[in-house]
């Protein structure tokens, strides 16, 4: 299929190009040192993700230890609300450790196992990314430093106490604002010293290249079995699929199996507690185009330039920016981006609840959300939500600040 002269029948050949970019967006920009160091991993993913004993060594272990294939559930008493048209959701809330980032960390692990590291270093926000890099070093017998800025720290003690009983090293970052900027920061720094020994693992379609790439590639499964279960289903593709946007990799995921396919693709940013700069974190929506962490993308940025401070009520989505891919894509129009506030996101969030028996990460709650709102534009078809992960970590937060609804 063609779409805006881009053809997405040869895309995954095409985008990123040898140098990681997507159009403009993307691309490298790092200190020489850890270029080098970054160099080695773009390497090695190329020869070795394309072998068939790591291809076959991934599969068992989706199969055997994550739970995939994770299912489709069809939304039957949701849907009832809305004339005729159908919703379902890919349940990656299924997998071990309750939501998608483990599809790319167990990837980024055994990559880093074939490549002879001992260590793996990452970042971590909320802490979702730390634990499930925690359970992959764990499962492979690496060790783990998860770097985390000191006011996230006492903010998500469940998650730190979840890193330390996996065997992860929690070291606490206290330079400038102590959140995930500064941990990132410090995470680079570790990963430029110690790279003979280590491989950084980042969290999301972020970063420099090959970290957009690679994290999209792995999180593709999600988007490869939804089709083909869809299709099993229900005989046809569906007319809508929709994801929530942090750094973009749940959505990346689901969105690289439906590219190619007339399908109407929506990634849904938080619009948090309104349009001003400070109270959400919809960067493709009121971004524009800048450099951090390494590369080139569409971000939020403060007077000076500078990353902007963003809010959200979901954590894992409160990022100034977002990967690489979801802007050239938004720039051809390929996919469409739109925002979800935190108040519709918590109806969505018992909506499902109480009519599904599922409930959802608040995250997932605004790709919900925004189905909903757009089933009632449609008079039939069906829509195919990603349901990135459970609410389980969010139910303590959700009942102290806003209260059983
Ligand atoms: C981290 C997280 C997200 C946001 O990350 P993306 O890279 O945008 O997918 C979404 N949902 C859940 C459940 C998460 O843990």
């Amino acid at each position: 299929m063609k779409y805006n002269d881009i053809d997405f029948t040869t895309y995954f050949k095409n985008y990123p190009d040898k140098d990681g970019y997507f159009g403009k967006y993307g691309g490298s920009y790092i200190s020489p040192e850890l270029q080098q160091a970054i160099d080695e991993v773009t390497a090695a993913y190329k020869t070795i993700s394309k072998s068939t004993k790591f291809i076959s060594e991934l599969r068992r272990i989706r199969r055997e230890f994550q739970g995939r294939p994770t299912p489709i559930s069809h939304l039957d008493r949701l849907s009832s609300q809305f004339n005729g048209v159908q919703l379902y959701v890919k349940r990656e809330d299924l997998n071990h450790t309750g939501a998608h980032k483990i599809n790319h960390c167990m990837g980024e692990v055994l990559l880093a196992k074939y490549m002879g590291k001992k260590k793996v270093i990452a970042e971590t926000g909320a802490g979702q990314h730390g634990v499930a890099l925690a359970t992959a070093a764990a499962y492979f017998g690496l060790e783990c430093d998860i770097y985390m800025g000191a006011v996230d720290i006492k903010k998500q003690a469940p998650n730190v106490a979840r890193m330390k009983i996996l065997g992860a090293n929690v070291i606490e970052v206290t330079e400038g604002l102590q959140t995930l900027k500064e941990a990132v920061d410090a995470a680079f720094a570790a990963y430029a010293k110690e790279y003979k020994d280590a491989i950084y693992c980042i969290g999301s379609v972020l970063g420099p290249h090959p970290f957009p790439m690679m994290v999209r590639d792995f999180q593709s499964i999600i988007g490869v079995e939804a089709r083909e279960q869809f299709v099993g289903m229900t005989g046809e593709l569906p007319d809508a699929i929709v994801a929530c946007v942090g750094g973009g990799s749940n959505a990346m995921g689901l969105f690289s199996g439906f590219l190619d396919d007339p399908v109407e693709i929506y990634g849904i940013e938080p619009l948090g507690r309104g349009t001003t700069l400070g109270d959400h974190a919809a960067s493709l929506k009121y971004g524009s185009e800048g450099i951090m962490h390494g590369f080139n993308s569409i971000m939020l940025k403060d007077e000076n330039g500078e990353p902007a401070p963003v809010y959200s009520v979901a954590s894992g989505l409160d990022y100034p920016s977002s990967g690489p891919e979801h802007a050239f894509l938004r720039d051809i129009g390929r996919v469409k981006y739109d925002v979800i506030s935190d108040e519709e996101t918590l109806e969505a969030f018992f909506m499902l609840s109480r009519m599904e028996g599922i409930i959802p990460a608040i995250e997932s709650a605004h790709a919900v959300a925004y189905a909903m709102k757009l089933a009632k534009t449609m008079d039939k078809g069906s829509i195919l939500i990603n349901l990135s992960g459970r609410g389980d970590k969010d139910m303590d937060y959700i009942i102290e600040n806003y209260g059983i609804r």
